[in-house]
């Protein structure tokens, strides 16, 4: 069976940037990862690669950064008073914080510059800009049952 919308997918991925530092990788953790296809579980530019792969197929993926976490936007990093953040708070050049998004989302930005007057904060997703490479193995390739695509979401 291929992946195609509507399927649920097994498989195991490492994923690393053009540093070659590896972020992730379900291989060293033994345990794959699943999604049902075409529901925007997964980035778009990984999900177009695998589509009509099988079981046992093995690729690499390159990820460009518009089909990924995006480009870096400059307009995102923004300065705010110092006094704006809890006085609890340690503020130091790549410290990461939570903050609120729009419509309340959780949203982590990364401090970039304090001053004792002024914080820099960057909040671009952190894999803003990275190419992304994704070495993929597929285990299985499945139908997925009238509960996983009501829900969305596989169900391994
Ligand atoms: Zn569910």
């Amino acid at each position: 069976m291929q992946i195609a919308n509507d399927k649920i997918v097994i498989m195991h991925y490492k994923l690393s940037l053009d540093s070659g530092e590896v972020l992730d990788s379900s291989f060293d953790r033994n345990s794959p990862f699943s999604f049902l296809a075409g529901h925007n579980q997964i980035i778009p530019g990984l999900e177009k690669s695998l589509m009509g792969m099988k079981a046992g197929d093995k690729k690499i993926v390159d990820v460009e950064p518009g089909d990924g976490y995006g480009e870096r936007d400059e307009k995102l990093i923004q300065v705010v008073p110092r006094d704006q953040i809890p006085g609890d708070i340690e503020l130091f050049e790549g410290k990461v914080l939570q903050a609120q998004g729009p419509q309340g989302i959780p949203l982590e930005v990364t401090v970039v510059g304090v001053t004792d007057q002024e914080v820099t904060i960057d909040m671009n997703h952190p894999l803003a800009g990275e190419r992304l490479h994704f070495d993929v193995e597929i285990m299985e390739v499945r139908d997925a049952t009238d509960e996983e695509l009501e829900h969305g979401h596989s169900h391994e």
